[in-house]
């Protein structure tokens, strides 16, 4: 079971900022920006490129559900990032789907 799956079954604790029927957002345990949430489905989807078809409504509402937190959270007016690292040279290190929305500092382009 992933890190992410156990925090959805609530066996692993996390600071919670959003939830509903579909996905959960939380604070990032290692932030890299003074805000830095992550948006996971509760549907176990291992990554971007592992979702199907059938997952393009749950895929355009956690993209929504990102725009909301961050709003949420006053990063509208300054501006933010939303990124899915996805695979080995992606750096994605969580196989669980998810979102990192970072704010509350200007970021640099291109990343590392
Ligand atoms: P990635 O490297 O894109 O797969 O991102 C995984 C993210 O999960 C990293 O930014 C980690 O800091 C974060 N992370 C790992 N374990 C936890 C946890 N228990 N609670 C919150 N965030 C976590």
């Amino acid at each position: 079971m992933t890190i992410f799956k156990k925090i959805i079954e609530g066996e692993l604790p996390a600071d919670v900022v959003f939830e509903d029927e579909h996905c959960l957002a939380f604070r990032d345990v290692n932030p890299q920006a003074p805000v830095h949430i992550l948006v996971i489905p509760k549907k176990e989807i291992k990554s971007l490129a592992d979702s199907k078809t059938a997952d393009q409504e749950l895929l355009g509402h956690l993209l929504a559900k990102c725009a909301q937190v961050a709003r949420q959270l006053d990063l509208e007016s300054q501006g933010y990032r939303v990124v899915t690292n996805t695979g080995r040279d992606g750096g994605q290190s969580v196989e669980h789907l998810h979102f990192h929305i970072l704010g509350g500092r200007s970021l640099s382009w291109p990343p590392g």
